[in-house]
């Protein structure tokens, strides 16, 4: 978990300097990595640029230069995931820029200064301490008047969880999440997700349209497609919130239910299992699973919760009872060699739950990995429930866009 106070203290030479200083090398860094794309076609390797640029960098710690390239090797990288959408960082020309020290070059010293490293020679940097914890990275950035300085702590998992039991979780696109605890279920509602995303589609497709009505490269055309980038992230952003909620929510579920360690569905097998829709944009949808998946993942290990992915292929076709495999119809899974019923949405996560636990062998006080007969129905968790029906909540942030 990640504590990050934030507060302004007041400009001086060194500080002025040395974040002109970084923002040389960001200018350099960006005009050789796009100068070689370019050129060459060739992407630079992070440690291409390490070893080329960073070393002996003007008045910057080697340190604080390794986190430029590290910073500028981010930004590359997020653009990349998001499908090279909005803008890569290719401004080259900034005045000022960030200045970040990892722990290796923060010391806390005794009476409450905090000492940043800098290169042999120079006065370190000392700032006043408001809290007694050190920090394991601090950021330094110029705003008006002044600098800001931005600190994380990485605090340690904590054990929070008193439970034993095991969960297995599904994810799906009816159902983001189906939990099964080995007692009982609860679903998490991918409607929200949903009508965002078709929103999403749908005003790609028509801002796309309108651009390509445009001269390419004229004022009017360059202005949509800015516009168009702008929109779209301002949904991934929403995606990326209600996905942060979701899953915090997931962990708050699994530790009232005392669950100790979940066997969480391998997302990566689930294009085969969704129907897109002719306009569906399959990696934004990949995109939303995987980061869902991992999300559930590193919250759940911050409470102290055991996670391990699960092969899930045919999860949602077996039978968690005998094992047979028959594709299920209809909202109750019902198998037509055991008699084994149950709602079909849960059936995936106690197969999952189930592979988990065989794969671990897990002694513990749970000993309920066999099923009983007829699986109760999830409860079902929503959160916004104007939301719940997606072609209605489309319209309504259509006109709220429009
Ligand atoms: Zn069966």
């Amino acid at each position: 978990m990640y504590l990050t106070p934030k507060f302004h203290i007041e400009g001086t030479d060194q500080l002025e300097r040395l974040s002109r200083s970084s923002a040389d090398l960001w200018n350099q860094i960006c005009t050789w990595y796009w100068r070689t794309v370019d050129r060459q076609n060739h992407w630079l390797s992070k440690t291409a640029t390490r070893r080329w640029h960073c070393k002996g960098h003007g008045r910057l710690p080697s340190q604080t230069a390794q986190e430029v390239a590290e910073q500028f090797y981010q930004a590359v990288g997020s653009w990349h995931d998001n499908d090279r959408r909005g803008n890569p960082p290719k401004r080259c020309d900034k005045e000022y820029n960030v200045l970040r020290w990892t722990y290796q070059g923060v010391t806390l010293r005794d009476d409450g200064v905090l000492r940043l490293s800098t290169k042999r020679g120079e006065d370190s940097i000392l700032i006043d301490w408001p809290v007694d914890e050190e920090p394991r990275t601090v950021e330094i950035g110029k705003s008006s008047g002044g600098f800001v300085v931005r600190a994380q702590y990485d605090t340690e998992p904590v054990d929070r969880t008193t439970g034993d039991k095991i969960a297995g979780i599904d994810l799906g696109e009816k159902h983001l999440a189906a939990v099964f605890t080995g007692q009982d279920a609860f679903t998490i509602n991918g409607g929200e997700l949903r009508a965002l995303r078709h929103y999403q589609n749908s005003l790609k497709a028509k801002l796309d349209a309108k651009i390509d009505r445009k001269e390419r490269g004229s004022s009017r055309w360059t202005k949509l497609v800015q516009t168009k980038n702008k929109q779209l992230d301002h949904i991934d952003n929403k995606i990326t919130d209600l996905l942060h909620k979701l899953s915090r929510k997931v962990v708050e579920m699994l530790l009232e239910r005392r669950v100790s360690a979940i066997g969480i569905g391998d997302v990566r097998g689930i294009r085969d299992r969704i129907d897109y829709g002719s306009q569906m944009n399959q990696r934004l949808h990949q995109w939303a699973y995987g980061e869902f998946a991992r999300m559930i993942e590193y919250k759940a290990k911050l409470a102290g919760i055991t996670v391990e992915r699960v092969d899930e292929a045919y999860t949602s076709q077996e039978c968690p009872q005998c094992g047979h495999r028959k594709k299920p119809s209809g909202r109750e899974y019902a198998c037509s060699e055991c008699g084994f019923r149950g709602h079909r949405d849960v059936v995936g996560a106690a197969n999952i739950r189930r592979r988990y636990v065989a794969k671990r062998k897990y002694v513990g006080n749970d000993n309920s990995s066999r099923l009983p007969g007829v699986m109760a129905s999830p409860s079902g968790v929503r959160f916004h429930p104007h939301l719940s029906c997606s072609s209605r909540s489309e319209r309504k942030t259509n006109r709220q866009f429009a």
